[in-house]
């Protein structure tokens, strides 16, 4: 079952969709209903949770909120097409 086996990925390390369709030979498309379905369910986990580091603009550094799964394709305040994409990763909560 892929999304458990993700789950365990992002608790060994940081990835964003393309690191894990590359990782699970998916397409990424199946990558991002899987977080989405993962950033749900997590929600329930005692224990874990998942963090996003937020897409950022390589020209302004402008920060996209964190409800993004997919890369954002154009930044809202220079207009430029080149979007760090979302980093994903599952931790222990901190108590
Ligand atoms: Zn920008």
């Amino acid at each position: 079952m892929t999304r458990a086996e993700i789950i365990n990925f992002l608790k060994n390390r940081p990835a964003t969709v393309n690191d894990l369709a590359i990782a699970f030979e998916r397409p990424a498309s199946a990558i991002e209903e899987d977080i989405k379905h993962i950033r749900t369910s997590i929600r329930n986990d005692p224990e874990y949770e998942l963090l996003v580091q937020r897409p950022t603009c390589e020209f302004c550094n402008f920060i996209f909120d964190s409800s993004h799964i997919k890369t954002p394709s154009r930044c809202p305040e220079c207009g430029k097409e080149k979007i760090n994409p979302p980093v994903f990763k599952i931790e222990k909560k901190k108590h």
